[in-house]
């Protein structure tokens, strides 16, 4: 009998980091840790904050968008407690609106957050159609101020975005620190950074979640209805946003 000693390499990854929960939460120093969090799968992200921060306010943001739609499934099922807020400027699509009740219904704990400017005071105030004039000052009004007011009931923030959605999401770190309005900090966590779009599309087919039906008729990011065309997959993911301009983000990631 001949023996054949078959030697295996194990590569086994070093486990998350622990977080005292006696101990105050300091999510500056959490976040310096985000380079243990690289290359873990983002189930395996989500299920740390879970276990080691769900003593704390925890909570999604999407707007369900391919990859938000990832997110509320996953959430959805593993930890149904956990809300999911979804900003409603009062400009999306209708099937924007369709997809986010989709996912209520099959019982992601959707939470809608509003402006707190109606159209018709921003209008008497900055004039009609400031998307136009000037968007930023719009997206401020209409996303940023309502993504402060979401903070301010977060201590741990979870986002979908990936990097490679476009060039100013490359560099996304899985933990991050973002900051409500009196400065004070809330820890950012991103699990889907390593994702492609494939691994977006082939989750939502696999698993028959619910998705905006103008993803099927060439809208490849979708936001507000005044600022988002059709791109049909020219010019990078978010080209059809605020098409014809520089800006290529409404600010909520920058907090
Ligand atoms: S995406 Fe356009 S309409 Fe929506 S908040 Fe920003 S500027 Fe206003």
């Amino acid at each position: 009998m001949v023996w054949r000693t078959v030697c295996y390499t194990v590569s086994v990854m070093p486990p998350l980091p622990a977080v005292d929960p006696t101990a105050p939460f300091d999510p500056v120093a959490i976040a310096r840790q985000t380079g243990a969090f690289e290359g873990r799968a983002a189930e395996a992200i989500l299920a740390w904050v879970m276990d080691a921060l769900g003593h704390l306010r925890v909570g999604c943001t999407s707007a369900f968008g391919p990859e938000g739609c990832v997110l509320a499934d996953l959430v959805r099922r593993r930890w149904p407690d956990t809300p999911i807020y979804t900003i409603d400027t009062g400009l999306l699509f209708e099937a924007s609106v369709e997809v986010r009740r989709a996912h209520a219904a099959r019982g992601a704990r959707v939470v809608v957050v509003e402006p707190l400017v109606d159209l018709r005071t921003q209008a008497g105030t900055h004039g009609p159609a400031l998307w136009d004039r000037d968007p930023d000052a719009c997206c401020a009004l209409r996303k940023v101020a309502p993504m402060r007011r979401i903070l301010d009931r977060l201590d741990v923030w979870i986002t979908a975005i990936r990097r490679d959605q476009a060039p100013t999401r490359a560099n996304t770190p899985v933990l991050s620190v973002a900051r409500r309005a009196d400065g004070s900090a809330v820890l950012k966590v991103a699990p889907f950074v390593r994702w492609t779009r494939k691994d977006t599309w082939r989750y939502l087919l696999d698993h028959q979640v619910p998705y905006n039906r103008l993803l099927d008729e060439g809208y490849d990011s979708i936001g507000c209805r005044p600022c988002t065309v059709p791109s049909a997959g020219a010019g990078g993911e978010r080209a059809g946003r605020w098409r014809g301009r520089a800006k290529t983000e409404c600010g909520i990631h920058n907090l």
